[in-house]
């Protein structure tokens, strides 16, 4: 299971490019601009997830892609009653007016994409995905941050 975050809040330039691109392609933003920096789905575990365990018609649905289970929204079961945009802690949940069904990140698993259109869209070179198993890597590692802007700033310097 893999989630996305903003790796250095510091670095990123505020653009949106992670969330006009998502916009463009869905249709609807499945990230929130905030005051500061933007925000993600945390794909949270699928028998945690407060969007999925609110939902009254089983409409948020657990699917196997190729970086193992993620919470995608089932259209066809959406009644729109909008309690999982209530339930989700960081109110990432967004509502298509056309498709009239709840809509969340899905890590693009029904594109071709190979890496998120958000995190290739990242001029700033911010946002990554993560395994849980990275984050705990990353959890145990006293020297974080530290560890963090070096990598980034050799990626930077790479690319
Ligand atoms: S809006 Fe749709 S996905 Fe969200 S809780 Fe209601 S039925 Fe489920
Ligand atoms: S939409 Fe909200 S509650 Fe649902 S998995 Fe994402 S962060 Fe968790």
């Amino acid at each position: 299971m893999k989630t996305l975050m903003v790796t250095d809040p510091q670095m990123c330039s505020g653009c949106e490019a992670c969330i006009t691109t998502c916009k463009k392609a869905y249709g609807v933003a499945r990230a929130r601009k905030t005051d500061t920096i933007p925000i993600f789905c945390m794909h949270c575990h699928p028998d945690k997830a407060p969007c999925r365990r609110i939902c009254p018609n089983n409409a948020i649905e657990v699917v196997d892609g190729e970086d193992g289970e993620i919470l995608i929204v089932n259209e066809e079961n959406c009644i729109l009653c909008k309690l999982c945009t209530i339930a989700c802690p960081i109110g990432i949940i967004a509502i298509d007016k056309e498709k009239k069904s709840a809509e969340k990140c899905t890590l693009c698993l029904e594109s071709d994409n190979i890496i998120p259109a958000c995190v290739e869209a990242c001029k700033d070179n911010v946002l990554n995905v993560f395994s849980i198993e990275d984050l705990q890597d990353l959890k145990d590692d006293e020297n974080l941050t530290e560890e963090l802007r070096e990598a980034i700033k050799t990626f930077k310097s790479k690319s």
